[in-house]
């Protein structure tokens, strides 16, 4: 088998070591005669499982005592919506930092249950960038503030993160578990598995108490924090299949040091942009101080160009290294399970390309 390098921005890369430890196990999880994906959700099979990526998260992130760590379905987008119903009443406001599509989605079903204040706003910003945070008038009594930690489609990246009254609410979905982050300055991180946790089909939540017992209207069971954090993730049968494969990358970071993976994404990152710099023919799209470790975005002189070196990119079997659709150019998603030996890759092939044009 040859693994194509897998530059897509999610689903993403799985380390492939975690892919074959489920495939030893797909039909016959631990003896015991069944799929951890047939097998019930009260079973100590797939408790076991819940429980220890729990922990490892826990572990992982430092996370302190006094927050919650729920497993969810329904991704980040359901979180747009959720964070709003359960924290911010009619007639109360919330701040958002708007930094581009991630962002404005937050924002746009957040105005659907109470005020919205956009208190920064670089979506517009070319090249991408982030608002500097001693530059930001914040809303006196804000119930929450709410950032995109890594803007996924434009590669902005917040490096280092504001300081407010409110409680600070982050999308992390694009870069959790990717750099050391300090958890007890947030309310709630939240992220969708697909990026750097796992397969889809799960958010990671990490919930500060006070929040998660917030109530400020009537909310489908479902749709409150409180349910979640009561039942630890188990109110509703979970994406257990989703989980156990968190649980087998949890344990994969574990295994690698999370020390010496974030410093290889520094590195994998840094190949790349060493080379758009030193370069007129690659143009990076994002404010150097604000690059992105996880999505390096780019373009070349022509449209053209682009179009002829994703031919070639798929030849070398790199795939998805096109931008998205909203803003074009190039766009390298290098997640914590994308090999450093694919970036190395690439950026022969770029350097190869530029020499031929
Ligand atoms: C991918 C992504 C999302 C959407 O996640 P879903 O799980 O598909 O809902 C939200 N925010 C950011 C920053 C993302 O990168």
């Amino acid at each position: 088998m040859t693994r194509s390098y897998n530059f897509y921005a999610g689903p993403a890369t799985l380390p492939l070591e975690v892919l074959e430890e489920a495939q030893a196990n797909f039909c016959d999880y631990q003896n015991s005669g069944m799929s951890i994906m047939e097998s019930s959700h009260r079973g100590k099979e797939y408790d076991a499982i819940h429980a220890e990526a729990i922990a490892n998260y826990k572990e992982l992130m430092n996370i302190p005592e006094g927050y919650s760590v729920l497993l969810l379905q329904g991704g980040a987008s359901t979180q747009f919506a959720v964070i709003p119903m359960n924290l911010l009443g009619d007639g109360q406001t919330a701040d958002y930092i708007n930094t581009g599509a991630w962002a404005g989605k937050a924002i746009k079903e957040a105005k659907l249950f109470g005020n919205v204040n956009v208190v920064a706003d670089t979506s517009n910003c070319v090249p991408a960038t982030i608002p500097a945070i001693n530059s930001i008038d914040y809303t006196d009594g804000a119930e929450y503030l709410h950032i995109t930690s890594n803007e996924t489609i434009s590669g902005a990246q917040w490096k280092e993160f504001p300081k407010c009254d409110a409680p600070l609410i982050a999308d992390m979905s694009s870069d959790i578990l990717s750099r050391e982050i300090n958890v007890a300055d947030f309310g709630m991180i939240y992220a969708g598995a697909q990026k750097n946790l796992g397969p889809s089909g799960c958010a990671l939540v990490i919930i500060r108490d006070d929040l998660a017992e917030k109530v400020v209207r009537t909310n489908p069971t479902i749709f409150q924090y409180k349910t979640h954090v009561s039942k630890n993730s188990l109110y509703n049968t979970p994406a257990s299949f989703t989980i156990y494969m968190m649980c087998l990358v949890t344990r994969w970071i574990k295994k690698t040091g999370k020390t010496n993976l974030f410093e290889q994404n520094v590195r994998k990152a840094k190949k790349i942009y060493d080379l758009i710099d030193s370069s007129d023919f690659y143009t990076g799209c994002a404010d150097k101080a604000y690059r992105s470790d996880m999505n390096v975005t780019f373009t070349m002189p022509t449209k053209e160009l682009e179009a002829m070196f994703l031919e070639e990119s798929v030849k070398n079997n790199m795939w998805g290294l096109k931008g998205h659709r909203d803003v074009g150019g190039l766009r390298a998603s290098i997640y914590n399970a994308f090999p450093e030996e694919g970036v190395d890759k690439l950026v022969e092939l770029m350097k190869n390309f530029e020499q031929k044009s």
